[in-house]
């Protein structure tokens, strides 16, 4: 955050953390996985895809190749076939087999614990939001998640000003303490995807607005893009995931 005049107080991020918590005191990751191999493989498949989706297609793909062994085992071919019905299927298959395979030849077949956010974004597919949501939901490390919800929440929060994902995962590491990190992540998706959706944030019913320096600039920024016609779609403040490469 360049400007220290924007930096907001911490008595502000405390309230709205505390407000989220209270509003959300259930918040946990919609995927469904049973080991942590299995939650990467569908935090790959997440990109530009629901969960709900996703869950549908992993509970299928895990019946009968539940680990790295089983999915290296098919070809590239074989792997976009059974996701076909998610975006972005042909570089997601290509990726799962990749990763796969290195985790089969390199870690015997399963994430270990012990593994580090560098070492999971060497493997194909896998950037910095990914690593965090397999080492915050699979082994309970302190990770902040910036997906297209965190990053237009925080933003509108007036939390971050960076333009992309990892500055502003560096500016809200910053603000939120660490043992909320994680929870923090899931409360932000949720009220991301709940009350401040991209196109029409629901600023009047929402209940950290009196904490929210963009309240007036959601409200008429979603009226100015609404006016121009546009669908407000994109990874910014005002819209939603357009993400194409590893994330
Ligand atoms: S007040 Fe509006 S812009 Fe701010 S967090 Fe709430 S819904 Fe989003």
């Amino acid at each position: 955050m360049s400007n220290p005049s924007e930096v907001p107080s911490r008595y502000r991020v405390r309230r709205v953390l505390t407000a989220l918590a209270a509003l959300y005191p259930d918040a946990r990751t919609a995927l469904d996985f049973e080991t942590p191999w299995q939650l990467l493989v569908a935090t790959i498949l997440s990109a530009q895809c629901t969960d709900a989706r996703v869950n549908i297609i992993t509970r299928r793909l895990f019946q009968e190749y539940p680990d790295a062994r089983s999915l290296a085992a098919l070809s590239e071919e074989e792997i976009a076939g059974l996701i076909r019905d998610c975006g972005l299927f042909r570089s997601k298959a290509r990726y799962l087999s990749q990763t796969a395979r290195i985790v089969q030849e390199v870690y015997g077949g399963e994430i270990p614990p012990s593994i580090t956010q560098a070492e999971m974004t060497r493997l194909p597919g896998v950037g910095r939001k990914t690593a965090n949501v397999v080492l915050a939901n699979a082994f309970g490390v302190d990770a902040l998640a910036v997906d297209t919800h965190v990053f237009r929440v925080a933003h509108r929060l007036g939390w971050s000003a960076a333009r992309d994902a990892d500055r502003t995962e560096a500016d809200l590491t910053r603000l939120i303490p660490r043992r909320e990190w994680s929870r923090a992540h899931h409360w932000l998706i949720l009220h991301g995807r709940q009350v401040c959706h991209a196109r029409r944030p629901a600023c009047e019913r929402c209940a950290i607005a009196r904490w929210c320096p963009g309240r007036q600039d959601a409200v008429s920024s979603s009226a100015a893009r609404e006016k121009r016609g546009g669908r407000g779609e994109g990874f910014g403040p005002g819209g939603g995931s357009a993400l194409s490469k590893p994330h």
